[in-house]
């Protein structure tokens, strides 16, 4: 079978809000309109007929029981029963008797103005009919040419004990409908067009109710794409465009913070990056008229200009290795390892500051360490600990490393007693370029960026952190991982 291609449905271009939502009133509109009329003009018809019929057969039914069951009810009074029941359900009933002795027309005492002009001929067509069908009781609908409207008949044939054979008929016109649907019709006509003129209104209000606090959104939204953060997404009345303003409102915001980091990010790291290049090219001219000659002073030379090449390279390795992990770029491979040892193989790297003083101890815990973890990524979370804790320390040189065991994690805290962290300093130290303002912190080389590499590492670790701290006495940086069986 052939698919039908709907793509053309998809790629119908837009429409405003308001021509929209006016035509879609407009359809509704009509839709109920036409509905209206189907059901007013076509179906009324036949529910008048279905209940005529029904009214005929109960008061053929009504009049026979009068006239079989009541052995002394006389001439006049039967005439005046059938003449109320005539009036009242607007049937015109006639009751004749077979020989033609008994023979009475309720248009004689009910509405003798409404007579059917056709009313022999339908009654004989009716009584041939039943004597033809053998059946007690028949009925049929005549549209004969001379009368506007259609007749329903109905035709009985009783026997009483007291009296002989009759044939009740029942007899009722259609035409009653018709200045009843002209009625209506124009009636109609003109609540359709109220209805229709209401509904474009409504859709005009509404469409400009909602398309205003919309065209609003828009504008601010345009604002925000030519980088102007400072917008305000209002609210309005209708709870989604609410929300979509919080959403905007949120998006500006973080764009905003995130414009804000990347200006400090650029002017840290051009500060960053321009000393040590300063240095190197300040050596390497040096080296090329002074000191090219003088083996040993270009050694001297040589071995700053490699120092400061070294350092260049750890800070973009630490920048690139933090939007890399920011960004989700940076793939974490899970492995099961001993958090102690690999502690350890760290710790014993930074060993050599011994030799300037340092009193370095690495307590061995008494219980299993094994982590699920990035191995690599956590021994540099270790290494940055065990670098700033050697980096802040002033004249009391002590370093300790040491577990603990707390809720199923392992505790692994890194103890120094240096120069300390301020208050400022301890609400914002993982975010980036955070560096204390004390005097003594800020005489060491440092990027600003190893707390925030080690929260982020951290975090796609799912693993909780921390530090304490107080000024003067040391700080203590600490995280947990879970214990893996
Ligand atoms: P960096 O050390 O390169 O400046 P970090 O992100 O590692 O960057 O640390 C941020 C700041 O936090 C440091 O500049 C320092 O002021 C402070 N800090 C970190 N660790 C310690 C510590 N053990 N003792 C005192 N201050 C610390």
């Amino acid at each position: 079978m052939k698919k039908i291609d709907f793509q053309f449905l998809k790629n119908r271009p837009a429409r405003s809000l308001r021509v929209k939502l006016l035509g879609f009133f407009i359809i509704y509109g009509l839709a109920l309109l036409a509905l209206l009329w189907i059901m007013e003009l076509t179906l009324l018809g036949s529910y008048y007929q279905r209940s005529m019929e029904k009214k005929c057969r109960e008061g053929i039914y009504r009049v026979s029981v009068i006239y079989s069951m009541d052995e002394d009810l006389g001439y006049n009074e039967f005439c005046s029963e059938i003449g109320t029941l005539s009036m009242e359900n607007d049937i015109y009933f006639l009751v004749e008797s077979q020989d033609g002795m008994f023979s009475i027309s309720s248009a004689d005492v009910s509405s003798p103005g409404r007579f059917f002009p056709e009313t022999n001929k339908i009654m004989s067509d009716a009584k041939k009919m039943l004597e033809s069908s053998g059946k007690d009781e028949i009925s049929f609908s005549s549209h004969s040419a001379g009368m506007k409207s259609a007749t329903i008949v109905f035709a009985k044939k009783v026997e009483s004990r007291f009296r002989g054979p009759v044939y009740i008929y029942a007899v009722a016109s259609l035409a009653p409908l018709g200045p009843a649907l002209e009625i209506l019709r124009s009636q109609l006509l003109f609540t359709s067009v109220i209805v229709l003129v209401l509904g474009v209104i409504v859709a005009v209000i509404s469409s400009k109710h909602l398309a205003k606090p919309m065209a609003a959104i828009n504008k601010e939204a345009k604002k925000l794409g030519l980088g102007d953060f400072d917008v305000n997404f209002a609210q309005g009345d209708y709870l989604e465009i609410n929300e979509l303003a919080d959403t905007l409102n949120e998006a500006a915001t973080e764009l905003k913070t995130s414009d804000d980091l990347r200006k400090d990010l650029l002017a840290n790291v051009s500060h960053d990056l321009r000393t040590p290049l300063t240095m190197i090219k300040s050596y390497a001219e040096m080296i090329r008229d002074l000191s090219g000659d003088n083996r040993e002073k270009r050694e001297e030379h040589l071995g700053v200009i490699i120092d400061e090449t070294d350092r260049l390279a750890g800070l973009v390795g630490d920048i690139l290795l933090l939007s890399r992990v920011q960004s989700g770029a940076e793939s974490f491979t899970l492995e099961r390892f001993d958090l102690a040892r690999a502690a350890n193989e760290i710790f014993q790297t930074y060993k050599i500051v011994e030799e300037d003083g340092f009193t370095l101890i690495f307590e061995q815990p008494t219980f299993p360490c094994t982590v699920y973890a990035d191995k690599a990524k956590i021994k540099q979370v270790i290494s940055n600990f065990l670098s700033n804790a050697v980096k802040y320390s002033e004249d009391n040189k002590y370093v300790r490393v040491f577990f603990e065991r707390e809720d199923g994690c392992i505790k692994l805290c890194v103890e120094d007693k240096g120069i300390g962290i301020n208050k400022d300093l301890q609400e914002n130290i993982w975010s980036r370029y955070q560096r204390s303002s004390q005097k003594a912190a800020r005489s060491k080389e440092g990027s600003g960026l190893g707390l925030s590499i080690c929260s982020e590492i951290l975090k796609r670790h799912d693993a909780e952190y921390g530090f304490e701290s107080s000024l003067g006495e040391g700080s203590c940086f600490w995280f947990k991982l879970k214990q893996a069986k």
